[in-house]
């Protein structure tokens, strides 16, 4: 399956929140308590692994809010100004544009 054409399907908040839980129940069982970020950590892991994707953060503001997520599922913001005419995005490592069917574009 070529990565550039197939979309992976993003989680609802509910489903998201829904698979934290049982992350966090499941490590429970085996005597580990995991902090949020673990639990995000491991739960970006396996959703990647089905071909599925978290559902996107609010952008921070103060730059474009374009967002896509990456190799490991977890969600990177363009750092350019707001409104740059370039249609590349980038995080500084990612570089991507609103065509990709991952691609969240800028909300302004
Ligand atoms: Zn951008």
């Amino acid at each position: 399956m070529d990565e550039n054409t197939a979309a992976r399907r993003v989680l609802t908040n509910d489903e998201y929140q829904d698979a934290a839980r049982r992350v966090r129940e499941a490590a429970r069982r085996s005597g580990t308590t995991l902090t949020p970020a673990a639990t995000d950590d491991i739960v970006a892991a396996l959703l990647t692994n089905a071909g599925l994707v978290a559902p996107p953060p609010e952008p921070e503001p103060g730059a474009c809010t374009a967002l896509f997520p990456d190799g490991e599922g977890l969600w990177a913001q363009c750092e350019q100004d707001l409104g740059h005419a370039d249609e590349y995005h980038s995080d500084g490592e990612l570089e991507w544009t609103d065509d990709h069917p991952d691609a969240v574009p800028p909300q302004c």
